[in-house]
């Protein structure tokens, strides 16, 4: 099996891209195949380095690895040979119609409730009508002309499809200014690469029907092609710009999320299987199979996210974390703080919070009412270290002393040993906090 991730480097990787990135890389590793990152930069224009920098940056940090890279800028010896050969062969033809004749054409199509199809006019004009509209000074953009006969395909996802030449518009492929379009060098370069399985959105089912001629036109084996339904937000609705605007960089950077809560959400999302918090990529390699998706609109909820996350940092390793605090707080972590806080946080970074909360100068609550309460507790404290077990024998120890029940004789406790009356349970905090900080914030 060869594969290519065919992002356009016009944007930063959002959550639909990156579905794409791991499904083609999840089928690839599966068959032991090649797994290419084509960098499709045609768009001169909107192509920015920047988005390439940050495409693989994003892949690189969701674990994707690419065998090859290619951009399509490199590649235009490649497209103008193969574009010469085609219009030798008459399947590309010159139109000069503009943007708004074309748009034009399209209303008056629908207005008439016909599909708005390219009438192939050009198709009609004179060698002499051509040269007098070069000479007016109209640059022609170019398509390729279709065979108006059946396509079919046997989609990897969505099964037999079937088109028919006759209802689709030639599709443009040159620009105005000689510049190939997407379709054109996509299909070049997937023959050129011998890609195997085409795997994207169910957005270019139809390109993909006039790719399938364009394959054959340039005498390439035609690929076998997988279409993966869009995402929708929670609601059903088309991935709306809350979970569409949520970009892989702003989950690592701002969101400060696991790569792996985002790969175990989206390498199920849309099968048969269950959605469950995978800590590596192998078993989802392993367990990869096109037949276990679904052809339905797979609804993507961004809490599924956190919870994915705060399930994958309960069964964290220490060493998978110590060397992602800040500066600041470093040296602070040790393996038994780890696992005591664990399962406490959502978030790698929030162990900072606690940290801040066990080790620096947090401010104690103490109610008035509590003062003497606290007093004598700060007296009945346990000797020696704290261990998990002292938060027990200390709350027995002061109910000798109180009537004091439940919340009334623990929360003055955590109130004043934290400044915060929620959190970790208070035995595996105690020890966190250690006696002689204990000792400070009860002292009033
Ligand atoms: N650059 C195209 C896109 O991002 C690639 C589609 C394809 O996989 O062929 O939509």
């Amino acid at each position: 099996m060869k594969t290519r991730f065919a992002p356009s480097p016009t944007g930063k990787l959002h959550i639909g891209n990156a579905r794409t990135a791991l499904i083609t890389w999840l089928a690839t590793r599966h068959a032991g195949g090649e797994f290419l990152l084509r960098i499709d930069d045609t768009d001169r224009e909107r192509s920015k380095d920047e988005y390439t920098d940050a495409i693989k940056r994003d892949l690189t940090w969701l674990g994707l690895n690419w065998d090859n890279l290619a951009h399509q800028r490199d590649r235009q010896a490649l497209y103008d040979e193969k574009i010469a050969a085609l219009k030798e062969s008459g399947r590309l033809y010159p139109c000069y119609e503009t943007p708004e004749q074309l748009e034009l054409k399209r209303k008056t199509l629908l207005n008439k409730g016909q599909p708005p199809i390219y009438d192939r006019a050009a198709l009609d004009l004179t060698q002499g009508e051509r040269e007098k509209l070069e000479e007016e000074g109209l640059s022609p953009h170019w398509r390729f002309k279709l065979e108006h006969a059946e396509i079919t395909w046997d989609d990897k996802v969505r099964g037999p499809v079937r088109f028919h030449g006759k209802d689709l518009s030639d599709p443009v492929v040159l620009r105005e200014d000689g510049s190939p379009l997407y379709h054109l060098c996509s299909v070049i370069d997937d023959i050129d690469f011998g890609i195997t399985d085409v795997v994207r959105g169910e957005d270019h089912v139809s390109n993909t029907a006039t790719h399938i001629q364009m394959f054959e036109a340039l005498g390439g084996p035609v690929p076998a092609f997988a279409h993966l339904p869009l995402l929708s937000d929670a609601q059903g609705g088309k991935l709306s710009k809350r979970i569409g605007s949520l970009s892989i960089e702003a989950i690592r950077e701002e969101e400060g999320l696991e790569a792996m809560s985002v790969n175990a959400l989206l390498a199920r999302l849309g099968t048969s299987e269950p959605i469950e918090a995978f800590a590596e990529l192998d078993p989802l390699i392993a367990s990869f199979d096109f037949a276990k998706f679904s052809r339905g609109t797979p609804k993507a909820d961004p809490d599924e996210l956190y919870r994915l996350n705060a399930k994958l940092i309960h069964d964290m390793p220490f060493d998978d974390v110590k060397d992602r605090l800040s500066e600041q707080f470093k040296g602070q972590i040790d393996r038994n703080y780890w696992r005591a806080i664990r399962a406490n946080i959502a978030r790698v970074e929030d162990v900072e919070q606690w940290l801040s909360i066990t080790h620096n100068n947090i401010q104690p609550i103490i109610a008035e009412e509590d003062v003497e309460y606290i007093s004598m507790a700060a007296l009945t404290l346990p000797e020696g270290n704290f261990t998990t077990e002292s938060w027990g024998i200390w709350i027995a120890a002061i109910k000798e002393k109180t009537d004091r029940k439940g919340k009334a004789l623990f929360m003055p406790l955590r109130q004043a040993l934290t400044g915060m009356d929620h959190g970790p349970e208070m035995d595996k905090i105690l020890p966190l906090i250690g006696r002689e900080r204990v000792l400070q914030r009860l002292s009033l």
